[in-house]
């Protein structure tokens, strides 16, 4: 039986796991953290992203945790002003055979993890961070930092936008800081003031900056994030911040959001980064997928769920090539590179639009209101159109 192993248990590694034991193979994850776990944030799933999961065969213990929301609201964040609406209704869900989802990251991890230790051949072991890995005859093996070297037939680096596999095989140097900073905080649902429309994603736009608010786990908490220009250097994914600059580049704006920008003590924050799409996912036995094959801005919402489809993916070029992972990890990134590159690109130029002042916001503003209701469906459809 062909063993991969899998370098990084975030989302994308669990998920190639599942997706590789479904196609007859044994995948042992190599998980750097003491512990499986998500900080909190929220991810938006399109019906692409339902589609892998249900693919894979974890949407149902997902669901419980899962929201629907109504709509997504795009406001104008100086006067609340309804700029563009998409409703998420059952107009939607005809359209796109499938629902628009939120959830909270840890819902969506555990999940994965549920399904994965339900699945025969597969092996998750914590405490072990993959420094590289070696090559010979027919094999292929990770070294990992206790010294010890885990051999298998293939391996995949899901190890994150920091990848240590993808340095090794590119030697593409650290992701580009893209000038934003985004701040996360998570809130108890009776937090939000009554004003606050906690039904659906509401996304509010403004010079210099922008929030997105949505309900995750079942409704119980309420998802923050605001992405502000800032000239702040981290490697780190969560540094506890109080949020200062929110205050000096939010002031002045519409008593809801305000009041949205008032309920968290502290933000998590991260500096925002991504890379130019690569010309190679991998080499011979091994591959990259999720965010380390492709890290992208956060503004198509879309990370998350690329990582699901790859790993989608790539369990059905195993399940073609059992015998020849080399096969299948190039047939893979054949596949994926196009869709993977479209997001990535088209998520950094958004960054600029989103934070744009006057007379940019004008046009953008316009063809907002432009393209809201059906029009937006489709505009969006490429993204969501996906199947596995
Ligand atoms: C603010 C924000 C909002 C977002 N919103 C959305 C959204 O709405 N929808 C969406 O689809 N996406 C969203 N994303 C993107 C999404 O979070 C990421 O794309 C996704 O988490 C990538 O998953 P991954 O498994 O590839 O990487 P990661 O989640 O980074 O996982 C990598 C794993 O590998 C481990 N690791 C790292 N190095 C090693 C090593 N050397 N050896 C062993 N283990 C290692 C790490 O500990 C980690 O567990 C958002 C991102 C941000 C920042």
């Amino acid at each position: 039986m062909t063993r991969i192993i899998i370098a990084g248990g975030g989302i994308a590694g669990i998920a190639a796991a599942i997706a590789a034991a479904k196609a007859g193979c044994e995948a042992v994850v190599l998980e750097r953290a003491a512990a499986f776990e998500e900080v909190g944030a929220g991810i938006q799933m399109g019906p692409n992203g339902r589609r892998a999961l249900e693919s894979l065969g974890v949407w149902e213990a997902l669901e419980r945790h899962a929201v629907m929301p109504g709509a997504i609201n795009i406001r104008r964040a100086a006067d609340g002003a309804l700029l563009g609406q998409v409703p998420l209704d059952k107009r939607f869900r005809e359209r796109f055979g499938t629902s628009y989802q939120v959830v909270h990251r840890a819902d969506l991890l555990n999940a994965l993890l549920e399904v994965a230790r339900a699945t025969p051949g597969i092996e998750l072991q914590n405490g072990r961070r993959v420094s590289f890995y070696k090559t010979s005859d027919g094999a292929i093996s990770a070294l990992t930092d206790d010294g010890c070297e885990e051999a298998g037939d293939a391996l995949i680096g899901a190890d994150g936008i920091r990848s240590s596999i993808r340095e090794q095989l590119l030697g593409d140097g650290p992701p580009v800081l893209a000038g934003h900073v985004l701040y996360r905080a998570l809130a108890d649902i009776e937090d939000v003031p009554e004003a606050v429309d906690t039904s659906c994603v509401t996304l509010w736009l403004h010079k210099g900056g922008h929030v997105v608010h949505y309900p995750v786990s079942a409704g119980r908490k309420f998802n923050i994030v605001v992405a502000v220009n800032e000239d702040w250097r981290s490697d780190k994914w969560s540094t506890p911040s109080r949020g200062e600059i929110l205050t000096e580049v939010f002031s002045g704006v519409d008593s809801r959001l305000k009041a949205v920008l008032d309920i968290p003590r502290k933000w998590l924050r991260w500096a925002g980064a991504d890379r130019k799409p690569a010309p190679l996912w991998g080499k011979g036995r091994m591959t990259l997928i999720g965010d380390a094959a492709h890290p992208t801005l956060p503004y198509l919402a879309s990370g998350a769920v690329m990582a699901l489809e790859d790993a989608v993916v790539l369990g059905q070029r195993l399940a073609a090539n059992r015998d020849d992972p080399a096969a299948a990890f190039r047939s893979c990134e054949t596949i994926r590179q196009p869709r993977a590159a479209r997001i990535v690109e088209s998520s950094h130029k958004l960054a600029g639009v989103y934070h744009a002042g006057p007379p940019l916001s004008f046009f953008r503003d316009q063809f907002i209101r432009f393209s809201s209701g059906r029009r937006g469906m489709e505009r969006m459809a490429w993204l969501y159109d996906w199947r596995p």
